[in-house]
């Protein structure tokens, strides 16, 4: 048995694989697979709208809002955003957490004017700036919800009454959320909700059509809007497994529960890495992740042994990203408690052989 600590594409819960196979064999007994009907077929418009609703149950979105099924990643929408709703003598905000924020803020100044309001870089990210000044006058506020490389997340939103914009890849339906603050949600799909191939984006519908600027068809959001986000062929398989994680969800109780079980479980693993002599967190402690949990060796000379350890028992996916060095263990939604305490036991074992 392997336990899946990668960070993305990354774990999603057996019976969304086991249901996601059985589609793509014959899809509900109509003697065809889920990937050989057409994306207009009343199977998969059927499909398409019970995800929106299932998106709009769970997250309790607004009905002012559009939910978008979109291709190109997270990384496309780091410059669609501001292509649609960023006049080009408009400023917006940006908060710097990280490799996600400071790709976007890049995109951003290509249409409009960027403030960096705040950044963690001159600590290697290992926080969230707090007490963040927001000025009056900005089109909206930019900023990184979880911080999948480094190891931090907000847990508020930012202090403002200002629109907010936010990139939640990583910890999008790992906690509730209040939309009705924010202008867009976007996340793709693959860290928590679904395989790689459609980010979601959650849109207030009266923001687009606001700035003078023309726009390609198909990176415009009025198209989708438009169109119920049917305007191409939209990628109907990772639709169809985003859909059964979403009825997972649903199953366990909704975010409140999968919130309680979240830091049920970040917290058995922290609890370890301050309590364990061999290692140390490298997140500053207010601003940890509950999805992505990065930690160092105190001698890191032994990286490889640890590593060899936690392959043997079956931890893969733990190797941190080089821009942090160490361990990152990705405990999202569908990581179970018992691979956590599977780690655990590991990081205890190596404490026996090498303190
Ligand atoms: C993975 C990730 C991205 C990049 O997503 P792509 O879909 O590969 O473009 C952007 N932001 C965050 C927070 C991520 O975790």
């Amino acid at each position: 048995m392997k336990h899946n600590f990668s960070a993305g594409p990354a774990i999603l819960p057996k019976v969304v694989f086991q249901k996601a196979s059985d589609a793509v064999l014959d899809y509900q007994n109509i003697g065809l697979s889920l990937l050989e009907i057409s994306h207009r077929s009343p199977e998969f418009v059927d499909i398409m709208k019970n995800c929106s609703s299932l998106i709009k149950e769970i997250l309790n979105v607004p009905d002012d809002y559009e939910i978008l099924y979109l291709t190109g990643g997270a990384s496309s929408q780091f410059y669609m955003t501001a292509l649609n709703i960023l006049g080009n003598n408009q400023r917006a905000g940006y908060i710097n957490t990280g490799t996600w924020s400071t790709k976007a803020i890049k995109e951003a100044k290509l249409y409009g004017i960027v403030d960096e309001l705040a950044s963690s870089k001159d600590s290697n990210f290992n926080y969230i700036p707090k007490e963040v000044e927001i000025p009056e006058g900005l089109r909206y506020v930019h900023y990184t919800s979880n911080n999948t490389i480094f190891g931090t997340q907000f847990h508020e939103l930012p202090n403002t009454d200002t629109r907010l914009v936010c990139d939640m890849s990583s910890d999008i339906f790992s906690r509730p959320v209040d939309v009705s603050r924010f202008d867009i949600i976007y996340a793709g799909a693959q860290k928590n909700i679904g395989p790689a191939g459609v980010t979601l984006v959650i849109i207030k519908k009266d923001i687009v059509d606001q700035i003078e600027r023309d726009i390609p068809t198909m990176l415009n959001y009025k198209t989708h809007i438009e169109k119920g986000s049917a305007f191409n062929t939209p990628p109907v398989f990772p639709i169809y497994c985003c859909m059964l994680t979403l009825e997972w969800i649903s199953e366990q109780g909704g975010l409140e529960e999968i919130e309680k079980l979240n830091k049920e479980k970040a917290s058995l693993l922290y609890d370890e890495i301050d309590r364990n002599t061999c290692f140390k967190g490298t997140a500053e402690v207010g601003s940890r992740s509950l999805m992505n949990v990065c930690f160092l060796l105190n001698n890191e000379e032994l990286n490889d042994s640890f590593l060899e350890m936690a392959t043997n028992a079956g931890c893969v996916g733990i190797k941190g990203h080089r821009s942090v060095g160490g361990f990152r263990a990705s405990i999202y939604n569908a990581m179970p408690k018992s691979s956590i305490e599977k780690l655990i036991e590991v990081m205890q074992a190596f404490e026996s052989k090498y303190a």
